[in-house]
Parts: structure tokens; sequence; C-alpha cells
């Protein structure tokens, strides 16, 4: 299978001809990973994306490779969960280096978090009560064991085999790995047809691509696609505000939990100047939303020292950021249970719900293309990432100007 092209003009403009047997529309977590597993099975396929790779939500992802304790903090691992602990799995054989996808190029942040609770005794006994079902089950450690900076929390304290990325570095790799298949170019019109679609692509070179199947990856921009191809899938927008925190800090990853609920998420990074960036979500990132930027860091700073009382935070920079995670809409408007994928004639809409579950969704989505795709012959012709790949940056790169405060 492959992909064949020649340059024609059509109606005013002159466009490359391409023919592939799939096209995939973004380039975030989900796109990339389908794209990888597309070409590794013999796919002529392609991949398109109007802004740099990753933006929207994987490069501001915390790159937790939730094992599906977080689904499980009521006290039973459900499918989420569980569908969560065997797509951890798979990312550790991949960082490894196997299971047919080599990224040990990804920048590990850690291997592993730590949990700890606030307030009730619940949430760490639902955690336990979780654990047989779940591959990754939490430990208890003995004070001694546990890191500095959780020493000032009182009561008990879990380590969990959950492995934290960079998820720049990952969409890196693979966009590395298949750059002459992607280029950079705003999809214009999705046009169906008898055995595939039509697909318009302007930029600074166009493209009419002809494609047995048109995977719509684009995280939010897929109510727009979805719409072009006819397909209508509903979406619905979950809106986050996450907090930064950055200054001379230690490497924190983990959960502060408080029953079921989870009350922060702090994830770090370190930079170029040695300080230590905090990426924190969790039920903040919730309740920020309905709140003032200036009102959300002074709360948010609040959860964090008291879910982190022994960690002095004066002196420290904050930040705060808002965006949308882009999902199929559900009844409740509540997170979907798994990964999404529907097809609608040539085209099938994805939204992989979380980061960790995108190499599943690429599995499924690539199973169906097989089925569908003819065998064309492989030419030249599709422009590449020529100047090289560009990624979005992550967010503590970008989102700090207008919201520094000193803290106490
Ligand atoms: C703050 C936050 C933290 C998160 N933390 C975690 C976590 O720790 N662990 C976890 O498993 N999940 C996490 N998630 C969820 C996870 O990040 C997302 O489920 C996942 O990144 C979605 O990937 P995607 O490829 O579908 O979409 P996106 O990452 O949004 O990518 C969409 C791609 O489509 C491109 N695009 C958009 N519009 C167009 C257009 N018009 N034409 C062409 N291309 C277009 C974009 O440029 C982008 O490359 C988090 C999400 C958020 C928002």
């Amino acid at each position: 299978m492959g992909v064949s092209t020649h340059t024609a003009s059509i109606s005013s403009m002159s466009a490359a001809q391409i023919s592939a047997d799939a096209l995939v529309i973004g380039g975030g977590v989900a796109g990339l990973f389908i794209l990888d597993a597309l070409v590794e099975s013999g796919v002529g396929a392609l991949l398109v994306d109007a802004h740099p790779l990753g933006t929207g939500q994987t490069t501001n992802s915390q790159g937790i490779l939730h094992a599906g304790v977080k689904y499980a903090l009521a006290g039973s691992a459900g499918d989420d969960a569980v569908e969560a602990s065997e797509a951890a799995a798979l990312w550790s054989e991949m960082l490894r280096g196997g299971a047919g996808n080599d990224l040990r190029g990804v920048r590990v942040l850690t291997d592993h978090c730590w949990l700890w609770r606030s307030a009730s005794w619940a949430g760490v006994a639902g955690m336990l009560g979780a654990r047989l079902a779940l591959r990754t089950a939490p430990v208890a450690v003995a004070d001694h064991e546990r890191p500095e900076w959780l020493r000032g929390v009182k009561g008990d304290v879990l380590k969990l085999g959950e492995t934290v990325i960079d998820p720049r570095s990952m969409l890196q790799v693979l966009a590395v790995r298949h750059a002459a298949r992607i280029v950079r170019g705003d999809v214009q019109s999705i046009e169906r047809l008898a055995n595939g679609a039509s697909i318009a692509i302007s930029g600074t070179q166009e493209y009419r691509v002809s494609a047995s199947s048109v995977i719509l990856a684009a995280g939010a921009g897929n109510e727009r696609f979805s719409e072009l191809a006819g397909a209508s899938e509903p979406m619905q927008r979950r809106p986050l505000r996450q907090l930064m925190i950055r200054g001379s800090l230690p490497m924190v990853f983990g959960h502060c939990i408080d029953g079921a609920r989870t009350r922060v998420t702090i994830t770090s990074d370190r930079m170029p100047d040695d300080s230590v960036v905090w990426h924190v979500g969790g039920q903040i990132a919730e309740d920020g939303v309905r709140m003032e930027a200036s009102d959300f860091l002074r709360y948010g700073l609040a959860e964090v020292a008291s879910a982190l009382p022994g960690v002095p935070l004066g002196g420290c920079e904050v930040g705060e950021y808002a965006v949308d995670r882009a999902e199929p809409r559900t009844s409740d408007g509540r997170r979907p249970p798994r990964a999404f994928a529907k097809w609608n004639g040539p085209c099938c809409t994805v939204w992989p719900i979380k980061l960790v579950l995108a190499p599943l969704l690429a599995k499924a989505v690539c199973a169906h293309v097989r089925g569908r795709s003819s065998s064309r012959a492989p030419t030249n012709g599709w422009g590449g990432l020529r100047d090289g790949v560009k990624m979005a940056e992550r967010p503590w790169e970008s989102q700090w100007n207008s919201q520094r405060v000193e803290t106490r």
C-alpha cells in the first residue's frame, strides 16, 4: 500500500494531486500514533496539521500515563480504570523499545508518582480496594521512605508505578520518524467520493488528496471537520484552568486526594536555569474555570500549600492558563468512559480522551483502515516538513507574562 502523486491545476489553483490510502488530519498524540500505526503496517498514510504539532491539548497535558488508579478512587476498578491500566503497560513496553513502537527517545520524567491524602481515610482505602483489578497497585510506604517534600504530610503516603513523560518529546519522536509524511496546511473541504474522499488543502503548497480513509484527529478542530465530512459527531469541551508555580522547588509527581476526589495533581519539569516548574491540575483546575484569574491564583496556591505543608513556596512565581478538553458529547457532560473512534463512510472521527489511551485507539483505527484500503503505489510529491518539525510550546514557555505574582 502506498501514496501516489502528480501535479495539476484545479480551477484557479495549482495543487499537487495526491492519492493515498489514508489521510490523518491533526498531529497531536492521537494523530501521530495513528500515522505511526498505519505506516508501520504498510498503509500509505499522510498527515496534515494547520499548526505546530500538539497545539491544543497534548503539549498542555501533564504527561501522566495514568495506570487506572485515578478512576478507581471510589474503591472499585471499572472498565475505564482497567483499560487505562492495560494502556499504561503497553506504554512501558514502548518506552523500553518494544511493542513494535520504539519510544526510547521520549523523555521520561519519573517512573513513579505519589499519593497522599488530605482528609478522610476513605480515599486511601478506596485506592487499596481497587488494586486487585489494576496492574499497578499503589503500595503504602514507611515514613523514612517518603521523599523529603512529603515529610510534612500527616497520614498515609502511597507509591504508585505511574510513569510521567514529557508529551512534547513523545510527539517529537513520532514526528521526526515520519517527517516526510507530514505537511503544514489548512483543510478547506472534505468531499465524499464513491471509494473514499477528496480533501483540498491550502498552505504554502496546495494539495488535493484523494484518500480511501480520512481520520479526523484534530482535537477541538474535529467539530468543524466532522461537519465538513458530513458526519457531524457532537463534541463537548470541558474547560480546565491549570496552575503553574516556578522557583527553587523539588521535582514533585503525585496526587493529593480527598475521598474519591483528586484535590491537586502536581507534575514537574526542570527549566534551563535549573529552576523547577510545577504544573498543577486536579480539582483546582475544574473549580478554576469559574474564577477570575487573580482569585484562581490565590485559591490554587492555598490548595497546593495545604496539600504540601512542608514545602515553602515563598518567592515563587505563579501563572495560570485555560485550556479545553475536546471530547465526544456525553448526555451528562462528564468524561466519556473510553477512547472514541466512529466511522461514517470513509471518515473516522477520533478523540482519545486521555493521552495514555492513544496507542490503543491507534491500533483499533489501523485495523479498520487496513480492511478498507486499496493498495496504491508509493511515489514522491507530498512536501513533508521541509523546514523541520515544529512543535507547540509547553504552557510555561509562553503563559507567564500577564500573571506574574510573587507569593508571600
Ligand atoms: C491540561 C490537560 C492535562 C492533561 N493531562 C493528561 C495526563 O496527564 N494524562 C493523560 O493521559 N491525558 C491527559 N490529558 C488529556 C490528553 O492531553 C488529551 O486527551 C490528548 O492530548 C488529546 O489528543 P488529541 O491528539 O486528540 O488532540 P490535541 O492534542 O488537541 O491535538 C490536536 C491536533 O490537531 C491540530 N489541529 C487543530 N485544528 C486543526 C485544523 N484546523 N487543521 C489541521 N490540524 C488541526 C492541532 O494543531 C493539534 O496538533 C490532559 C489534557 C489537558 C487539557
